[in-house]
Parts: structure tokens; sequence; C-alpha cells
């Protein structure tokens, strides 16, 4: 958290506000949030009109008028705030009409000028059940942590990929290269209906409040989740965890729908 469908709907949100408008000043108020050099280069990028904002995976990039774009990801608990204030401020953007800012208790955070090596994008064209099937090929690290890893698929996280495996009926710990065809299929189509759903429902606004979109509204895709954050699923069965830890927790999965 947060994942694509955060991010997305936070890009919604800032590029028809924040096109047009040029950079006054960028700032780092907490040390570490920005490594050195990229702490220098910010200094130099005031007055560069912004072009637009583009995501991928769970980076947002600020493009910028003559300079690679500037790319913020917001770690663990992050949040973009657009002209208010908000607890833990690490990095703030002035631009010519408008402050925006990142929010960041844990300070997972960080803002780069270069994209990490990432994975296939699960909403991009390129995604099918053949190039689903390449990255789980002859793997046996469980499906949900192979969808988790940025490197392979980028932008699932613990809620996305959970609904994903359960819309798909595949249990968590399964092992991706174990995946028959017809599952495979099943998982890829799942994985990108799961995110564009909670795309339009402005993504998910948890208990802990962790997301709200940049002008603090939550989004509603928590509240339509098939097993996450339930003791039963919608699917109307108890839900049960996996023993053994997957991607650093106990996977949730529903006994009867998944297998
Ligand atoms: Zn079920």
């Amino acid at each position: 958290m947060p994942e694509l469908p955060e991010i997305e709907a936070s890009k919604r949100v800032l590029a028809p506000r924040l096109r047009g408008d040029s950079l006054v000043s960028c700032r780092i108020l907490s040390p570490g949030f920005c490594r050195n050099p990229s702490a220098r280069r910010l200094e130099k990028l005031s007055g560069r009109a912004i072009r637009g904002l583009a995501r991928r995976g769970k980076y947002l990039a600020i493009e910028l008028e003559g300079s690679t774009p500037l790319i913020l990801h917001l770690g663990m608990s992050g949040r973009l705030i657009l002209d208010g204030r908000g607890p833990h401020e690490r990095f703030e953007i002035q631009t010519t009409r408008h402050r925006l800012s990142i929010s960041d208790p844990r300070r997972f955070g960080r803002v780069l000028f270069r994209f990490p090596k990432l994975g296939a994008e699960p909403l991009g064209p390129g995604f099918s059940p053949r190039i689903l099937a390449e990255l789980l090929r002859r793997r046996k690290a469980p499906v949900k942590a192979l969808l988790m890893d940025q490197r392979l698929v980028a932008g699932l996280g613990n809620i996305y990929a959970t609904e994903a495996l359960f819309e798909a009926g595949v249990r968590p710990g399964k092992a991706g290269g174990r995946l028959s065809r017809a599952e495979i299929e099943r998982l890829a189509r799942a994985s990108r209906r799961v995110l564009r759903r909670a795309v339009r429902l402005g993504g998910s606004t948890l208990a802990d409040q962790a997301y709200l979109d940049p002008l603090g509204k939550p989004g509603r895709a928590g509240a339509a989740a098939s097993l996450y954050g339930r003791a039963v699923g919608r699917c109307g069965h108890p839900l049960r965890s996996t023993r053994r830890l997957i991607a650093g927790r106990r996977a949730i999965y529903c006994p009867v729908c998944q297998r």
C-alpha cells in the first residue's frame, strides 16, 4: 500500500491541476528521502514547466520540460497532498499555482530521477497470459510472492494480489511453475480486472486511512474487496491464512474457492 490503483487514482487527480504549471522549488523536508547527488539535481529544476504526469507500476513521474522526469515513490505508507498540510511531510514541491507534498510516516518513500528496473505493466497492452506464463515458468516460489515481485510484475502489492488470486481461484502458496495454462489465463485476466475496477473506484482506503487521494478524498475499492480485510469472504466461506509467510506475511485465501 499504496499500490498501482492508488497511484493511478492520484495521478488522475493531479494531472489536470499540475499540467502547465512550472516548478518554483523542490525541498527535501526529511534527510535521506532523496539520495545524493539527486538532492543537488533538485535545485536545478526551478522554472521547468510540467508537461504532464505518468505512472509506471507504483511510481509516479512528473514529466518536465527539458529534464528527465522527477519520480515519486510513496513506499509503504506515503500519500500525496495537494494544497494542504499533513503529518510527517518529507518532500515538498512548490509550483506556480500549487503545493504538492509527500506525507510518509514510515519513511520508505523516495524521490528519484530514474525508474528502477520494473517488470510487466499489468494494465499495459502487452500483459497477456503468455507473458505471465513466461514469468511464472519453472518458478518454485509461491505465486503470490511472484505477483508481488516488482521486477516481474509492476504494481501489484498485498491487497490486489490477494484479490486477483481469489478471482482466479488459485491458492497464494502454490508454486508459480505449477499453475496450469487455464489458471494462468484466469490469473492474467483477474489481475487486470481487479486493478481496473480499483482504479475506477479511486483506490482502497482501509480502516487505517493510510490512503487518501491528493485532495483528501477516500477511495471506495477497499469496501468492494472480496477477501481483503474480511474474516468471511464475499463468497460466503470462512477464510484461512497460510501458516508460512509469503512475501513477509501470512496470505489470506478461501479454502473452497481457491485450489
Ligand atoms: Zn469461497
